[in-house]
C-alpha cells in the first residue's frame, strides 16, 4: 500500500549550512493520528504533529550524515546512491511508546525497529518514538546502518548477526567505548565467547541478560577491533565479499590474509588488541 496521496504541499525553502536540499512540509492523517512530514536527500521523516518541527529537522539532518558516513565505512558509497526520491528511507516517528506499541506491536523493550515491507509504507522504513536522549544519538545511526547492510549485502545473503549488530553499534554514540570496558573486563576473568560461538549465536533465544550485553558487546569490539586495526578500506572489502556470496570466514580470509587467516586467528588478536590497548582506561 502506498502512502496516502492527499498531502497537502507547502514547499519552504530552508537556509541550511551546507545541505543544498529542498525541505517539504506536508501534514495528513493515518490512524486517528496526524503526522508531518519533512523530506530531504536520502530520507523522509513523519512524525506525529506534536513532535517540534525542529526536532524532526535535526533528525533528517543527523540522518544525512549518518548515511554518508555509514555507508563511507561499509564500502557502499562508492557502489549505490538509490536512496533518492522514491526509494528514499521513510523515517515514522510516533509522539510516545504507547503509540508506538498500539500501532507496530512491537515489545516494550523495543525503540525501535527496521521493516522493508511494512504494510503502511512501499518501501524501506525505520519506525520508533520520540525519546528525548538516545534516538538522534543511537536509536537512529544503529537502524540506518542495519538498511544500509541489507543494502549493500543484498537481502538473500546471509549476515551473521554478530556482524549486523556489531557494525549497527559501531555508529551509535558511546557503544564502542562502553563495549570495550565490559569486554576488558569479561576477557581478564576468561568471560568472553569463543570466536565461533559468536559466529554462531543466535541471541534472540537467550535468557540471561548478562549473556545478551556480553553477545552484543564482544560484537561490536570485533568490529572496532577489525575497523581501527586494518581500516574501513578493507572493511568495505570484506562487506563486499560477503556480497558476492562468500561465508564469513573465507570472505575474512580473502580480505586479510596472511595478517588474519583463520577465525581463531581473528581471536588472538582481537584478544590482544583488549588486552593490551589501554584507551579510555
Ligand atoms: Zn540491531
Amino acid at each position: 500500500m502506498r502512502w496516502p496521496s492527499k498531502i497537502s504541499h507547502n514547499r519552504i525553502n530552508l537556509f541550511l549550512l551546507s545541505l543544498i536540499v529542498v525541505f517539504s512540509f506536508s501534514t495528513f492523517s493515518y490512524g486517528g493520528k496526524s503526522f508531518k512530514q519533512q523530506s530531504g536527500k536520502h530520507f523522509i521523516v513523519y512524525f506525529d504533529d506534536t513532535i517540534d518541527d525542529a526536532w524532526a529537522h535535526d533528525v533528517l539532518n543527523q540522518a544525512e550524515k549518518y548515511y554518508d558516513t555509514i555507508a563511507e565505512t561499509i564500502g557502499y558509497a562508492r557502489y549505490q546512491n538509490f536512496w533518492t526520491w522514491d526509494e528514499r528511507v521513510k523515517i515514522v516517528v510516533y509522539a510516545n511508546q504507547k503509540d508506538f506499541m498500539d500501532q507496530t506491536h512491537q515489545p516494550s523493550w523495543s525503540t525501535g525497529f527496521v521493516v522493508r515491507d511494512y504494510k503502511l509504507f512501499s518501501s524501506r522504513v525505520i519506525i520508533s518514538y520520540l525519546q528525548e536522549q538516545d534516538f538522534l544519538t543511537n536509536v537512529l545511526p544503529h537502524e540506518i546502518s542495519h538498511l544500509i547492510l541489507r543494502d549493500f549485502i543484498g537481502f538473500d545473503q546471509k549476515i551473521p548477526l554478530w556482524f549486523d549488530e556489531g557494525i549497527a553499534q559501531f555508529f551509535e554514540n558511546g557503544r564502542r567505548e562502553e563495549a570495550y570496558k565490559v569486554m576488558k573486563l569479561l576477557v581478564k576473568n576468561d568471560k568472553a565467547l569463543p570466536i565461533i560461538d559468536l559466529f554462531n549465536k543466535d541471541i534472540h533465544a537467550e535468557k540471561e541478560d548478562w549473556k545478551v550485553l556480553q553477545f552484543y558487546a564482544q560484537s561490536v569490539s570485533v568490529v572496532d577491533f577489525l575497523i581501527s586495526k586494518y581500516g574501513s578500506e578493507s572493511f568495505g572489502e570484506l562487506c563486499r565479499s560477503l556480497k558476492d556470496g562468500d561465508e564469513f570466514e573465507d570472505a575474512l580470509k580473502k580480505t586479510y590474509n596472511p595478517s588474519l587467516d583463520s577465525a581463531q586467528t581473528l581471536e588472538q588478536k582481537w584478544l590482544n588488541f583488549i588486552r593490551n590497548s589501554s584507551k579510555n582506561d
